[in-house]
């Protein structure tokens, strides 16, 4: 399996970036904001639960998501790989996703970290909202959103580089420039066992 996470702060072109690569390489695209935002919709137990916090912008608590993304890889263990995209998102999340791959003789491979300017990140939301029609796409939200990022996601950062996992991915370019400049890094991956150590 090719197992991947990517991370970045709210607007960063995660969720565009993961839909291409999981087209590209056959993986199963697994989005924990998609997760939350299906249950909110449905309003099931779980929706009705975690829908303040996802409209307010915090986390939703950490034993909720496991038990979705742990069901959820179950699924998908068959399968060609999994990117992991909005998961994890705080250093617990982390140590927990690995404790659970190794008990499934399964690992990461990559973890693909996007880094876009505040600004542009803050343009984009402000652009999307319209379309996107979510709640949590306003700039007081925004702002909540991005303290959490810092705060609690971009640790992440640290973890995985301690794993020599860490792939940084300069997200300013146009989509189609990194999107495949992802696919090199993976390519060279595949061959070399190997991530880029340097920006791309
Ligand atoms: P974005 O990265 O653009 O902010 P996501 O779709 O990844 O959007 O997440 C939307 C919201 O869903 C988050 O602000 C948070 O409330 C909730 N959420 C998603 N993933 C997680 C997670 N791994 N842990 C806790 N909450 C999460």
């Amino acid at each position: 399996m090719l197992n991947l996470v990517i991370f970045g702060p709210p607007g960063c072109g995660k969720g565009t970036q993961s839909a291409r690569i999981a087209n590209k390489y056959g993986l199963m695209h697994l989005s924990s904001g998609d997760l939350l935002r299906n249950e909110i919709e449905k309003g099931s137990d779980l929706g009705n639960h975690v829908k303040h916090y996802v409209e307010k912008g915090f986390l939703v608590p950490d034993s909720i998501i496991l038990k979705k993304v742990y069901k959820n890889t179950i699924r998908f263990i068959n399968s060609a790989g999994i990117i992991f995209d909005g998961f994890p998102r705080s250093l617990v999340q982390a140590v927990m996703l690995d404790k659970f791959l190794n008990k499934k003789g399964l690992n990461l491979n990559m973890v693909i970290h996007m880094l876009v300017d505040r600004s542009e990140l803050f343009n984009r939301l402000t652009g999307r909202a319209e379309d996107s029609g979510r709640k949590d796409d306003t700039e007081q939200i925004f702002r909540v959103r991005m303290r959490v990022y810092e705060k609690q996601t971009h640790c992440l950062k640290e973890y995985y580089s301690a794993q020599n996992k860490i792939l940084q991915v300069n997200g300013m370019a146009p989509v189609e420039e990194v999107s495949a400049k992802i696919a090199n890094a993976i390519d060279y991956y595949r061959e070399k066992n190997e991530v880029f150590s340097d920006v791309i």
